[in-house]
């Protein structure tokens, strides 16, 4: 109250002039954005699915759910049946291992502490070698030559840019060396004269030198879209295999690693460990989204569903939104152009989508929609605001055009 009063003399001394009813009715809306939540729920219309400044992956009702359960006292680390102190991680363990065929799985905090821990763990002190194709950065604060300073290990870079061989791999192995790190270069490709080492071939080189193999995938797809490396591809290859729980998976922020018993067991040991582990609700959350995967019930998903979806049917439902719009005074137009799945997967891989171009100046649209209740994210395109369906959630439909109204009449005269 005193610091909303305050900014409004400060405001007039500035020369804001104000009577009496606008100088309240202005601490009260001062008052009021103050002790308003600041994260707002927003509708994506971008197109991106895994959209990194909106939250990545939204979650499944299923996973939301299973938020309010462990927002209580749960059975988190208590085994109900005899009583016994229990491990978070058991929870999912087992979905983990039956889910990816793996031996054993823990999850932590998100996946570059998969990687970084894996690291520390299994090769502080070390070598490690990784191509130079494929020290990645990610999200500008997640840069592979960094992690693995942190780590502890010591990072022996082979090969070029484009192209890395079996040969400069096999050139690199010494007795310090603990591990080979392959990294999937989630939001780039090198294209053109290129060459790397297949996984297999990889891990043959490095477990003929005693070493292990690490597989960083990132995206963690489940199943073979476009030309991203799955997890059950990499699980009977790599010693441990890491992604995110938020991108192709679908759940909530966190980071999965895949081994052996006894590697994941020397992971879980790790004083690192309990600084990187996972929360409850994220566990929570996780836990469902692992259960619909394992049930059949992917499509439950919101970020599969967004990947699954034909373009026939998100042109019906942009269709539906142009007649309603029309109805109301509000012109757009239908145009094919392509979705992306974002977070870094399937970089240069374009999904076909329909947009609901709007009639008007794009970038004020696009502010006002941003500006909207709820705020509405669009993108711009060919010179038009537009929005992609794919990634407005169901359910969304009302509000968006209640939206597109609101921002159309505060931007025509
Ligand atoms: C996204 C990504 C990361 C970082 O994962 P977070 O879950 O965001 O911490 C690390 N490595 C690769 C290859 C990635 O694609």
């Amino acid at each position: 109250m005193v610091s909303a009063i305050r900014d409004q003399v400060q405001a007039e001394r500035e020369g804001e002039v104000a009577g009496d009813d606008a100088r309240r009715d202005r601490v009260e809306a001062r008052l009021r954005s103050s002790s308003a939540p600041r994260l707002r729920r927003v509708i994506n219309a971008t197109g991106v699915i895994l959209h990194t400044n909106l939250g990545r992956a939204p979650l499944s009702r299923a996973a939301i759910e299973a938020l309010s359960i462990a927002a209580g006292y749960s059975n988190l680390e208590l085994d109900l049946e005899s009583g016994r102190r229990g491990e978070r991680n058991d929870l999912i363990g087992p979905m983990l291992t039956s889910l990816f065929s793996s031996e054993a799985g823990l999850a932590v905090n998100n996946n570059a502490a998969a990687v970084l821990l894996a690291l520390t763990a299994l090769c502080k002190g070390r070598e490690v070698i990784v191509s130079r194709g494929q020290l990645v950065e990610i999200g500008g604060s997640f840069r592979m030559p960094d992690v693995m300073r942190l780590s502890g290990a010591r990072m022996v870079e082979v090969g070029t840019t484009n192209r890395t061989r079996a040969r400069d791999y096999e050139d690199a192995f010494t007795p310090r060396t603990a591990a080979v790190l392959r990294v999937h270069t989630s939001n780039y490709r090198v294209s053109g004269f290129t060459e790397a080492v297949p996984l297999a071939e990889l891990a043959q080189l490095a477990h003929g030198h005693g070493a292990l193999l690490i597989d960083d995938l990132g995206s963690g797809a489940i199943e073979a879209v476009a030309d991203e490396p799955t997890i059950a591809e990499s699980v009977p290859h790599s010693d441990v295999v890491t992604f995110s729980g938020d991108k192709l998976l679908g759940g909530p922020q966190a980071g999965i690693a895949l081994g052996s018993t006894a590697v994941i067991r020397k992971l879980a040991r790790h004083p690192l460990a309990r600084a990187v582990r996972i929360d409850k609700l994220t566990l929570a959350a996780l836990e469902a989204t692992l259960r619909q995967r394992l049930t059949g019930h992917g499509d439950d998903i919101p970020v599969q569903r967004m990947l699954d979806v034909k373009p026939a049917e998100i042109r019906r439902r942009a269709a539906m939104w142009s007649v309603k719009l029309e109805e109301r005074g509000v012109p757009a137009r239908l145009v094919e152009s392509e979705s992306a799945a974002g977070g870094g997967s399937l970089p240069g891989q374009g999904l076909p989508t329909v947009l609901l171009a709007l009639a008007g100046p794009a970038s004020r649209l696009a502010n006002a929609l941003r500006h909207g209740e709820p705020p509405v994210l669009a993108r711009i395109e060919d010179r038009a605001c537009c929005i992609d369906a794919r990634t407005v959630l169901k359910g969304e439909d009302e509000a968006l055009i209640d939206a597109i109204e609101g921002a159309f009449r505060a931007v025509t005269p």
